[in-house]
């Protein structure tokens, strides 16, 4: 099931994206490309993830670029493995730059695009407003178009360990937080706060997997 995922995920991703795209106007890709990431993942016990990237806030791209490259690094404990990032850069009109659930959730449904989803967004409408939120199946049900999608503002600390902690979240189908001093799931993002238990790693593969969010490796 996974491999075929795999396949068939270009041309559903560019049917559903372009024909959205035309039918809503005011959602304008301006750019798309796959950023350089390592190669695929086909090593014993290894799960593959493929991120799409989204700058609707006016970001720069190579800001983006390392902040995959940190959350890379930081998810590699948990041998996982960021095969494929793409990048889009689309514009929007000002109503859908910040976060904002019900302006999100047109977005998110008219683009259609591969999950998990990581929009970088101009900054936040939602009350209270966080830096950086992630939604996962257990908190979408009102609004299942942002199932499996961070939203990251403008101006967000740390952002690639605040990118691989979102995605957490996404991947365990978890808000949770933990105290543990050093772990990247503490509710405060900060530079020493990057590790993962293995029962947290566990976790994120058996919940991402389960959800279609991850490919196992070979066997
Ligand atoms: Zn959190």
């Amino acid at each position: 099931m996974a491999i075929g995922l795999i396949a068939a995920l270009p041309a559903v991703l560019t049917g559903i994206c372009c024909d959205a795209a035309a039918a809503t106007p005011e959602f304008h890709i301006e750019a798309r490309r796959v950023l350089d990431t390592p190669a695929p993942a086909t090593d014993r016990g290894q799960h593959a993830l493929t991120l799409t990237l989204v700058d609707i806030g006016g970001w720069n791209e190579a800001e983006i670029r390392e902040a995959a490259t940190v959350a890379a690094r930081i998810l590699a404990q948990c041998s996982l493995r960021i095969t494929e990032a793409e990048w889009l850069r689309i514009r929007v009109p000002a109503s859908h730059r910040d976060f904002h659930t019900p302006r999100s959730r047109e977005l998110a449904q008219a683009l259609g695009l591969r999950k998990p989803t990581v929009y970088f967004a101009a900054g936040t409408r939602q009350v209270p407003a966080f830096d950086a939120e992630a939604i996962g199946r257990g908190n979408s049900r009102t609004r299942p178009e942002l199932a499996d999608t961070v939203w990251i503002a403008r101006g967000a600390r740390d952002l690639g360990i605040t990118l691989a902690h979102e995605l957490v979240h996404v991947l365990m189908d978890s808000g949770e937080h933990v105290n543990a001093p050093g772990n990247l799931m503490a509710a405060e993002t900060s530079p020493e706060n990057t590790r993962l238990t293995p029962a947290q790693c566990a976790r994120i593969t058996a919940t991402g997997t389960r959800n279609g969010l991850l490919q196992p490796g070979v066997d």
